[in-house]
């Protein structure tokens, strides 16, 4: 099979702050796989955790270097590709592994989901993510979501720098604006230390918050990572998700006694192959399913939505914050994203004219 990567950039319609930054656009891969007159896509790209980055020229580096061992290597089975595809950092893994799938799924003229037997009946809408600023300008992102979807699902950042008290002011603005039947979950994005996480999440649960993200710093001393999700424990009733902890299977066996939920992202996990094996253990193990992304494009949330029947809360907006996508993300009917039907991962290039403008 021969590898090819194109360079694109994401631009975000909206910047989006979180605890440890703000983004307002990404440089992107578009991972090329031809073999046998077939060919596969895939997308990834750098992201930063807080306590592990990878960037995207590394993972560009990466995968060209491995390119020439690929010439001579078939896309299916996959299984005979796996000590290749251990060898890689989870973005560049990622990148490799849609456009392994996404060439089965052309080579069957099938959609994921139907090859793996997911129904597509039990998507559920998506959360819309509000990122931080000033109470006002937060209320106006609403708005604007309100503008293109129903917005029936908030996702808001908090952990912002200015402190608890902000986000106290953030939670009680965004209570004042939702509808009825709205749902508000918010994502810490590792911005709290212990304490704040103690008397924050109890808070929370009063103000009717229906679930709470990543409260604590990531730590890559597993131990204490996994002792610092334990602490919190039985703090509130509402679900506690981990995200930056929780990057593939082995992280989700070590947290899932001390967590009710976790949030899959392709890039982190290392794509599809993965992110299938940890939703079906979290739904076996009885914990939720949050599926999200970083400042992904279409072709990389299409990815992700082949997974979606298996999602109690998809997290997976980012595409539609873009002004620049070359390509088509997942179908939606309102709030609700379901993989399309078309084969592989579903996605395909957009043409200029249809690229949404601000
Ligand atoms: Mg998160």
């Amino acid at each position: 099979m021969r590898l090819s990567l194109r360079r694109f950039r994401l631009t975000k319609a909206v910047p989006l702050a979180i605890s440890r930054g703000s983004t307002a656009a990404v440089e992107h891969l578009v991972v090329q796989l031809d073999h046998d007159g077939s060919r596969g896509l895939g997308e990834t790209g750098g992201f930063d955790t807080g306590h592990r980055a990878y960037d995207t020229d590394a993972i560009a580096a990466e995968l060209e270097a491995l390119a020439p061992r690929l010439e001579g290597l078939e896309p299916q089975p996959l299984q005979a590709l796996e000590p290749l595809l251990a060898s890689l950092s989870p973005p560049a893994r990622c990148g490799l592994d849609l456009a392994l799938h996404d060439w089965w799924g052309q080579r069957w003229n099938q959609p994921l989901h139907r090859l793996w037997s997911l129904d597509p009946s039990a998507c559920v809408a998506t959360s819309v993510t509000l990122g931080l600023g000033e109470p006002s300008a937060v209320l106006a992102r609403l708005e604007r979501w309100r503008l293109q979807l129903p917005a029936t699902r908030i996702k808001l950042k908090l952990g912002s720098p200015d402190g608890s008290e902000h986000d106290r002011a953030l939670v009680q603005a965004v209570r004042g604006a939702l509808r009825p039947g709205d749902l508000l979950q918010v994502d810490a994005n590792g911005g709290w230390d212990l304490a704040t996480a103690h008397a924050m999440i109890p808070w929370l649960a009063e103000q009717g918050v229906a679930l709470v993200e990543q409260p604590l710093a990531p730590l890559n001393d597993a131990a204490a990572d996994t002792a610092g999700f334990a602490a919190l424990r039985g703090v509130a009733p509402i679900p506690l998700i981990a995200d930056e902890s929780c990057w593939d299977l082995a992280d989700l066996l070590r947290l899932a006694p001390h967590v009710d939920g976790i949030n899959i992202k392709l890039v982190k996990c290392g794509g599809l192959g993965e992110g299938l094996l940890m939703a079906r253990t979290a739904r076996r193990l009885g914990l939720g399913v949050m599926l999200g992304c970083y400042s992904d494009g279409g072709l990389l949330n299409s990815a992700g939505a082949q997974l979606l029947p298996l999602v109690r809360w998809p997290d997976l907006d980012s595409h539609l914050n873009l002004l620049d996508d070359p390509y088509e993300g997942p179908e939606r009917q309102g709030d609700v994203l379901r993989p399309s039907p078309r084969p592989g991962l579903g996605s395909q290039a957009l043409p200029l004219a249809n690229r949404e403008v601000s």
